[in-house]
């Protein structure tokens, strides 16, 4: 029989997804953080490129077109369509700390949307692939969305994109488990719906995630609220950041704060610059002065961040070229 019904179960630290064969457990939070993480385009893609270049969907519309098929597409026709849909999808979306098991369950959440799109749809039109594609997938916007209210950012309460979620009506019922405990029952529809019950139980929640300073992938801290670099195994098998980022040690930050001061110091009192600021002799002593103080400063603060590589950015955008002196040059003969 047709797997016609998703339900969500939810167990106080997470949803049981359940299909007519599977139940998945996936923690509050974790789908949002999955969607943030990831590419909209790649999965539009997936799903706009197998719908366009299906041949059964083709003579469908057609079919339809000639008033031969029915304006309706029966669901054991839709479910064989899709069938091949299932693993790629599974595929794209078992990534960062969505298990394979989970992934497998938010295909088929995606899958059924998908098919009741095109069950719903009276008359096939293979050229409106937004008609189809589940909302989640259909802008990038979303995914914006999303990630600015993991790090809640309180503006992304505010928009229109906000207001059309709080529209959104999701059935639900009480149930009671084997062991006699109650709990929520959602009937969910469309991802979207998932989405939303998702992000509501994670701001109910108290846990946080952080962005990765390196990949600027969204993660739940391990330990302490200040770790900066996720744990996150990367697809080309690569160190996760939170491993690659651990060689910066206080010796580079210290190695890195003396090579900078010895490059900044020997251009200020080489004899060229020298030269060239002689008639205002204040200049160079007073820079070199000012840029070791505000050195030893941003060393301390990333130094506390563990952001090597941040650290390195600053040294590189305060050297003392020929241009940078000019321009400080102009800044302190304005301030005279
Ligand atoms: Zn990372």
């Amino acid at each position: 029989m047709a797997d016609n019904y998703v339900k969500l179960i939810d167990v106080d630290t997470g949803f049981i997804i359940v299909s007519s064969n599977m139940r998945v457990e996936i923690k509050y939070g974790q789908f949002a953080i999955s969607l943030a993480n990831s590419s909209c385009n790649d999965m539009y893609k997936l799903f706009s490129d197998f719908i366009t270049h299906n041949h059964y969907l083709e003579m469908a519309q057609q079919l339809q077109k000639k008033s031969i098929l029915p304006r309706l597409i029966g669901e054991d026709v839709i479910d064989l369509i899709f069938k091949d849909l299932y693993a790629p999808t599974t595929q794209l979306l078992a990534k960062d700390d969505i298990s394979p098991q989970q992934a497998m369950a938010i295909s088929r959440l995606l899958l059924h949307e998908l098919k009741y799109n095109f069950m719903n749809d009276k008359q096939i039109d293979l050229n409106h692939l937004i008609n189809y594609i589940p909302l989640i997938f259909v802008s990038d916007e979303v995914h914006q969305h999303i990630r600015k209210m993991l790090l809640t950012n309180t503006s992304a309460f505010t928009s229109d994109l906000q207001n059309e979620i709080n529209q959104l009506n999701i059935p639900m019922s009480i149930m009671t488990l084997d062991d006699g405990t109650p709990v929520t029952v959602y009937e969910i529809e469309n991802t979207l719906s998932y989405l939303v019950l998702d992000l509501q139980k994670y701001f109910l929640s108290k846990k946080r995630v952080v962005e990765c300073h390196n990949c600027h992938k969204l993660f739940y801290p391990n330990y302490r609220k200040s770790e900066i670099y996720c744990r996150y195994k990367h697809a080309d098998g690569s160190k996760t950041c939170n491993i690659k980022m651990q060689h910066s040690t206080d010796d580079d930050f210290a190695k890195l704060a003396r090579r900078a001061r010895g490059y900044q110091h020997s251009r200020c009192y080489n004899s060229s610059t020298q030269q060239k600021y002689n008639k205002t002799p204040d200049f160079l002593p007073s820079l070199y002065e000012e840029w070791s103080t505000e050195c030893r400063q941003h060393h301390i603060y990333f130094k506390e961040l563990d952001d090597f590589k941040g650290f390195q950015k600053w040294v590189d955008d305060t050297k003392f070229t020929a241009n940078e002196l000019e321009k400080r040059f102009q800044e302190y003969s304005n301030k005279k």
